[in-house]
């Protein structure tokens, strides 16, 4: 059965999660136009394609058709490149097989290069590796080298800014090194939307690299097609680990070459065939893989939750078992499936765990970040040492409120090239972070920010998205009491709880039950975000989202008021399913305080229909359903503003009391009209939803005296005092 509040008129999203390029309102948002110097923006295709798999004559950018094959001898193999403190690679003897001779193998140098990124060529040593050069070509096909933590693509990479971030990194590399209390194979670090892991886990990635502890990395990135494919997860992993470790890879090689259809089996399969059979051949002891660190940043942007929990029970199961030699250092958002699968029990003991938060203790490094790249900024373009003001960096430091992505979007928008210089980008932003509505003009300086906002909205299952956007929007006009969100929305404290847990890395919603529950947004650019058409386009909550609910609430509390007689007895439409009855008493009173907020948000104007509905609602009857129980504050000239002109005064308007015999003088908010009409209580600029009504004792309904005798005025106070028309009688 429908819940209460449905929304027959609003569109579903057509978004699919995992859909890139085109959408119903054109291909999805790249606001690259101003802002990105930074992933996720690739412009360049480098990565290999999947399978299946072209000659290797047809593949992108390979060599010439009738180029003659160079000669292997003076072509460096894909993996003479020791790492500094491994011992240096083995030289193979010649290929005596029987193909070798008849059709040789050949590979070319631009086809084994050519998605390679960030190779650095030491000390290289030939050997004829043929065979281990033609089936790494293949592996590395079946990789993603734009996600390794040194590739071009990424260049240059998300790290922290030098003197920042100091506790974490040491944890982690003293994780790593063994140093730490922490003695599990697999370090987790999670953390919500744009709290700096992955910068973290860049900085991690390099430390180690520099000791000689690292074997490989993966930086997942859902924006980016070439990031986030888990079929190629492995395979990059035993990739990576062929570069470092010369035995493995050919080992590997000639797998790939003998069972070219590996790195299509399934990624268990994949991890005994390429990661864990090889590794039992080699020599871990003198290969120096023992403990060497392998960064898997960003596993919630993996696409498929399902290949992501997997992923975690295979390392896990393998750390467990210890088939293979290495540690694991895992990042990713809160996410339910990945919190689920990392407490499980076949994991829970072979990880350890740390969180990352939102803080504001990390405001002075955010200063020293911000007053750094300001200084180079200034430097590059002979700006004065007075630039930019104490108080401009203040107010940076203090609208990024933790949030390490907010600085660092802006301070690229002020970098950007295509501007008027960064005097003017700064000027923008300072605008944009003064003002307290948060809307952007034609320059968003957070437009990175907007792109990555979206990518988490659309990953919003389609099932629950429209439940997930209405408590966006009930959070954003109402309060932020869960138990008020649900018993305006009909949830249960579980339906809330799932609705919220796919957008848990923007918000929090810490308990299970409405005693303990607490909700809490990381940053305030996020439901500026979904309040601004503009920037969130079809998934925002304002726009014809907000008009849609408006005009169902309408509908509903309509509904109820033909059904009630008073607040004692409210009686919900059908389909109205409550899923616990102490919600009952508050579902009314938060479904009408929602519509009247929602009616007075500004650039929200009432359809026609609606606005005529809304003309003859039984005002009286609203507000006596409303009870005593609650006092909600409405300003009338917003409500007006939403109407049609033709309209205003028959919903609400300020004038003379409109009841007969009143002595009232002064204005007075009028709320609907004719019969209907009630006098609320003023308040500020607005009214309350309350009026003296009750008050029979000869007063009008402003509470004013009425001209009426003194004998007639003792006899009303004994008269029953829900009789509405008694005070318009002669
Ligand atoms: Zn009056």
């Amino acid at each position: 059965m429908p819940r209460a509040v449905k929304l027959p008129h609003v569109s579903e999203d057509i978004h699919h999660p995992y859909r890139r390029g085109a959408g119903p309102h054109g291909p999805t948002p790249q606001p690259w136009t101003s802002a990105p110097q930074q992933p996720p923006a690739p412009q360049r295709h480098l990565a290999p394609q999947p399978p299946p798999v072209h000659p290797a004559s047809t593949i992108p950018i390979s060599a010439p058709p009738h180029r003659e094959p160079p000669d292997p001898t003076s072509t460096p193999s894909p993996f003479p490149f020791p790492a500094p403190g491994l011992p240096p690679p083995t030289l193979s003897p010649p290929s005596l097989s029987s193909t070798s001779s008849s059709q040789p193998r050949h590979f070319h140098t631009r086809e084994m290069f050519h998605n390679a990124q960030g190779f650095v060529i030491n000390n290289p040593q030939f050997i004829d590796a043929s065979h281990a050069g033609s089936g790494l070509e293949r592996l590395l096909r079946y990789s993603m080298p734009a996600a390794f933590h040194d590739s071009g693509v990424r260049y240059p990479p998300p790290k922290c800014h030098l003197g920042t971030r100091n506790d974490y990194i040491d944890l982690i590399t003293n994780w790593a090194l063994e140093a730490s209390d922490r003695k599990e194979p697999i370090l987790w670090m999670h953390g919500p939307f744009g709290v700096g892991k992955s910068a973290v886990a860049q900085s991690c990635a390099e430390a180690l690299e520099r000791m000689n502890k690292l074997t490989a990395t993966l930086f997942f990135s859902r924006s980016n097609s070439d990031h986030d494919d888990p079929q190629r997860v492995f395979t990059s992993l035993a990739y990576q680990i062929a570069t470092v470790c010369p035995s493995f890879g050919e080992i590997v090689s000639k797998r790939m070459i003998d069972h070219p259809a590996l790195a299509t089996k399934s990624l268990l399969k994949q991890f005994e065939y390429l990661l864990v059979q090889p590794l039992s051949q080699v020599d871990i002891a003198g290969s120096g893989l023992n403990g060497r660190v392998i960064i898997i940043d960003g596993l919630d942007e993996c696409c498929g939750t399902a290949e992501q929990c997997e992923i975690i029970k295979i390392i896990a199961a393998s750390a467990h078992e210890r088939t293979t030699p290495f540690r694991w250092f895992i990042t990713s958002r809160p996410e339910d499936p990945i919190i689920r699968t990392m407490n499980s029990p076949a994991v829970y003991p072979a990880r350890s765990r740390i969180e990352l938060p939102v803080s504001r203790k990390v405001d002075h490094e955010i200063l020293v970040y911000l007053t750094d790249e300001f200084k180079v900024i200034r430097e590059d373009h002979g700006l004065p040492e007075s630039w930019p003001s104490e108080e401009a960096l203040a107010l940076l430091v203090e609208r990024g409120a933790g949030l390490w992505i907010y600085v660092s979007t802006v301070i690229r928008f002020i970098k950007d090239e295509n501007s008027f210089g960064p005097e003017d980008q700064l000027r923008i932003v300072l605008e944009f972070a003064k003002d307290v509505s948060g809307k952007v003009g034609p320059d968003n300086p957070l437009a990175e920010m907007d792109f990555f906002y979206t990518l988490i909205i659309q990953r919003v299952p389609l099932k629950i998205r429209t439940t997930a956007r209405k408590i966006l929007l009930a959070c954003s006009t109402l309060s932020g009491f869960p138990s008020s969100i649900a018993a305006t929305l009909c949830l249960s404290a579980e339906q809330l709880r799932r609705a919220c847990a796919s957008i848990q890395s923007i918000m929090e919603l810490r308990g299970s039950d409405f005693e303990s529950m607490s909700m809490n947004f990381y940053h305030a650019s996020f439901l500026d975000f979904m309040k601004d058409p503009q920037r969130s386009k079809e998934l925002s909550i304002h726009g014809d989202f907000l008009i849609a609910c408006r005009r169902e609430l309408l509908e509903w509390l309509y509904n109820v008021c033909s059904r009630s007689t008073d607040s004692e007895h409210t009686t919900f439409p059908l389909g109205t399913i409550l899923p616990e009855d102490r919600l009952a008493a508050g579902h009314y009173q938060y479904v009408w305080c929602l519509f009247w907020r929602l009616s007075q948000i500004p650039e929200h104007p009432f359809d026609s229909q609606t606005a005529r509905s809304l003309a003859e609602f039984p005002f009286r009857k609203m507000l006596r359903l409303l009870g005593d129980r609650s006092e909600w504050r409405i300003f009338g000239g917003l409500v007006r503003d939403n109407l049609p002109a033709e309209l205003r005064d028959e919903v609400v308007q300020w004038g003379r009391c409109p009841i007969p015999r009143c002595m009232y003088t002064e204005d007075v908010w009028v709320w609907g009209h004719g019969e209907n009409a009630i006098i609320p209580i003023l308040s500020g600029n607005g009214f309350i939803s309350m009026t003296n009504q009750d008050r029979c004792d000869g007063r009008c309904l402003c509470g004013a005296w009425m001209q009426i005798a003194h004998h007639e005025r003792q006899n009303t106070d004994i008269e029953d005092t829900d009789t509405e028309d008694a005070n318009d009688d002669d």
